[in-house]
C-alpha cells in the first residue's frame, strides 16, 4: 500500500509500506477514503518541532472498515467510519470521564504499527473507544462526508475551544485566529448561540469566511492593534474569548481583551510560551479563568455529527484545496505557503 512518508523538514514522500493487519482483538483495519492535511502538521514540516524522518503521517482519517479483530462489537466491516486524531480505549478512568486525549493507553496516529492518517490503509487500536461510525444511510453521500471529516479534529478542537470558554446563549465572544480551528470556532460560538462573533486574524479571505460562518465583525490587524480594536468593539473587553492559535502572542491577545471577569478558552497547541510566559498579573489581576487545552474530540463526535447530518452544521468550506494521495506533499506546500486553509485528501 501507499502511505505518505515524513523524510526531514520541507519533504514529505509518498512510499510503497506494508499495509498493516489486525494483531490485537481490539483492532480494526481501514481503508482510507478520506483524510486531511493539519496545521499542526506543519510544524514537523517546517521543521519547528522534532519528529523521527521516515515517521507516518497525518491524524485525522476517515473509511471504511475492512477488517476487524474477535472483540470489536461496535463496527464491522463495510461500515463508513470517523476517527478522531487521538486513539482512545474507551474504558480507562479519563476516557470515561470524557477526556479521551489522556486516555492511559496513550496509542498515537503515525506510529509504525498503526500507520498515519494520510495513507491507503490504517490500523485503528481500540477501535470500540475510538472510531466513530457514521449511519448507512449517509455513508456515500459525498457532501455529509466531507462536512463531517472536520470533526475528527478541528471542528471538535473549535467547538472545545467555545465549550472552555463557557459561550452561550446571547453572548459576546471574540476567535482569535482565523485558521481552520478559529474558523470552526466562529461555527461552534454560533451553533451555541453567541450573539456577537467577533473573528480576529490576518486573512482577508479567512475572515470573509468568517463572516459566511456566522462572525458578525472582523479584525485584521495584528498586536496592539488588534488588542485595541476588540477592547473598543466590545467597549472593554469580552467575557469569552477563544484563542484558537497556540503562538505566546495569541495567548497574550486573548488574556488582554477579555474583560474583568472573563474567561479564555484556549485550543492552539502552545507555541513559544515557554520563553514569556503567561500574563499572570492581569490574569491575577482581572480575576481572568483560563480554561482549555488539547480537545478530546472523542466526546463530542456524536453531538456535531447530529447537527451535520441534520443540516445544521457545515464546516466543510475549511477545505480550500483536494488533492489524491499522490498530492499529499503538493498539499503541505500549499497549507505551508497559506495558499489553503485546509487541504483535503481523497485516497
Ligand atoms: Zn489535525
Ligand atoms: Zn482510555
Amino acid at each position: 500500500m501507499r502511505a505518505a512518508v515524513y523524510q526531514g523538514p520541507g519533504e514529505i514522500a509518498v512510499e510503497e509500506v506494508p499495509k498493516p493487519d489486525i494483531e490485537s482483538p481490539d483492532d480494526a483495519v481501514i481503508r482510507v477514503t478520506h483524510t486531511a492535511v493539519c496545521g499542526s502538521d506543519l510544524w514537523f514540516y517546517r521543521g519547528d518541532s522534532d519528529r523521527e524522518a521516515g515517521s507516518r503521517v497525518g491524524h485525522e482519517p476517515m473509511g471504511i472498515v475492512e477488517e476487524v479483530g474477535d472483540d470489536v462489537t461496535s463496527v464491522a466491516p463495510g461500515d463508513r467510519v470517523i476517527a478522531p486524531f487521538a486513539i482512545s480505549c474507551g474504558e480507562c478512568e479519563f476516557c470515561r470521564q470524557g477526556l479521551y486525549t489522556s486516555c492511559v493507553e496513550d496509542e498515537s496516529w503515525g506510529s509504525e504499527a498503526n500507520g498515519g492518517g494520510q495513507g491507503e490503509y490504517v490500523k485503528c487500536p481500540f477501535a470500540d473507544g475510538t472510531l466513530v461510525r457514521v449511519p448507512d444511510r449517509y455513508a456515500d453521500d459525498e457532501d455529509v462526508l466531507e462536512s463531517l471529516l472536520p470533526l475528527t479534529d478541528v471542528m471538535g478542537t473549535g467547538h472545545h475551544a467555545a465549550v472552555s470558554a463557557g459561550v452561550g446563549e446571547g453572548d459576546t465572544v471574540v476567535v482569535v485566529g482565523d485558521g481552520a480551528v478559529g474558523l470552526c470556532g466562529v461555527l461552534a460560538a454560533q451553533r451555541l448561540g453567541a450573539e456577537r462573533i467577533i473573528a480576529m486574524g490576518h486573512h482577508e479571505d479567512r475572515l470573509e469566511l468568517a463572516t459566511e460562518f456566522g462572525a458578525t465583525d472582523t479584525i485584521s490587524a495584528r498586536g496592539d492593534d488588534a488588542i485595541e480594536r476588540a477592547r473598543d468593539l466590545t467597549h472593554g473587553g469580552a467575557n469569552h474569548v477563544m484563542e484558537c492559535v497556540g503562538a505566546a502572542s495569541a495567548m497574550d491577545s486573548a488574556i488582554a481583551i477579555a474583560r474583568p471577569g472573563g474567561t479564555v478558552g484556549y485550543v492552539g497547541v502552545p507555541y513559544g510560551v515557554e520563553d514569556g510566559g503567561l500574563d499572570v498579573f492581569t490574569m491575577f489581576s482581572d480575576n481572568i479563568t483560563i480554561r482549555g487545552g488539547v480537545a478530546p474530540v472523542r466526546a463530542y463526535a456524536e453531538e456535531l455529527m447530529a447537527d451535520v447530518l441534520q443540516g445544521t452544521l457545515d464546516p466543510s468550506p475549511i477545505f480550500t484545496k483536494t488533492v489524491d494521495l499522490d498530492g499529499v506533499p503538493e498539499g503541505y506546500a500549499a497549507m505551508d505557503d497559506r495558499e489553503a486553509i485546509k487541504v483535503l485528501v481523497k485516497a
